[in-house]
């Protein structure tokens, strides 16, 4: 088939409610004749007066050059949605199908049985940072008191200083049950900004979990940081 504007709009706002809980607003969908993408996702960048940078003119294209299965079609609109989404929120990707593009495509795949891949548009590049080191995170998970028990997460920078200054604020709140520290190198994780603010990501047990397998409890001993025997 060869989308048509309406069908894309139709998918984006299906997959936006069902994958990405609803948080990315319409944006303009062309159709496109090109040849060298299936679909393509574009911004500008302009740098703030306080030197960050900033996206704007989001722009979602879909090449209609070929007749495509209704899949590979959704699955294109369902990778350009991902790099929008990264775009949107700020997510600090190294590269566009760096380890936070992959953790979501990933997950994306396993939750709702998709084929998203970045194969068509693979750079030797993208391929030598497949394997190469992992991440590791340090992850504060904080528990809170009864009767609410939620669960929150903060990936911290890993800088001892800063972990026990946070671990210090956060824990004088009385809504604070305990605090624990993780070191861990899932892939998971990148999608976390990395930040020693006291926001934190509300989260569920039952997701965070299975994440957690393998991780290195850390223990704060004065002034450093100390993997728990
Ligand atoms: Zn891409």
């Amino acid at each position: 088939m060869r989308p048509t504007i309406e069908y894309i709009e139709k998918r984006f706002d299906e997959y936006n409610s069902q994958m990405f809980g609803g948080h990315l607003p319409r944006i303009p969908i062309k159709l496109s004749d090109a040849r060298t993408f299936l679909g393509q996702f574009v911004s500008k960048i302009r740098t703030l007066p306080d030197g960050s940078r900033e996206y704007y003119d989001f722009e979602l294209r879909i090449s209609t050059r070929i007749s495509l299965p209704q899949r590979t079609i959704d699955d294109t609109i369902i990778h350009e949605m991902i790099h929008y989404f990264i775009h949107y929120n700020h997510l600090p990707d190294r590269t566009p199908h760096g380890p936070i593009f992959r953790s979501i495509m990933n997950g994306i795949n396993a939750s709702y049985g998709r084929n998203i891949t970045i194969s068509h548009r693979i750079t030797p590049e993208e391929k030598s940072e497949a394997i190469s080191r992992p991440i590791w995170h340090i992850i504060a998970v904080m528990h809170f008191n009864s009767p609410t028990k939620k669960i929150g997460i903060k990936v911290l920078p890993r800088n001892a200083q800063k972990v026990i200054a946070y671990c210090n604020h956060v824990s004088r709140s009385p809504e604070i049950d305990r605090i624990e520290l993780y070191l861990h190198n899932d892939p998971y994780f990148n999608r976390y900004p990395t930040s020693a603010t006291l926001r934190y990501h509300a989260t569920t047990h039952s997701d965070l979990m299975p994440h957690l397998c393998g991780a290195r409890l850390l223990t704060i001993h004065a002034d450093t940081l100390a993997y728990a025997k």
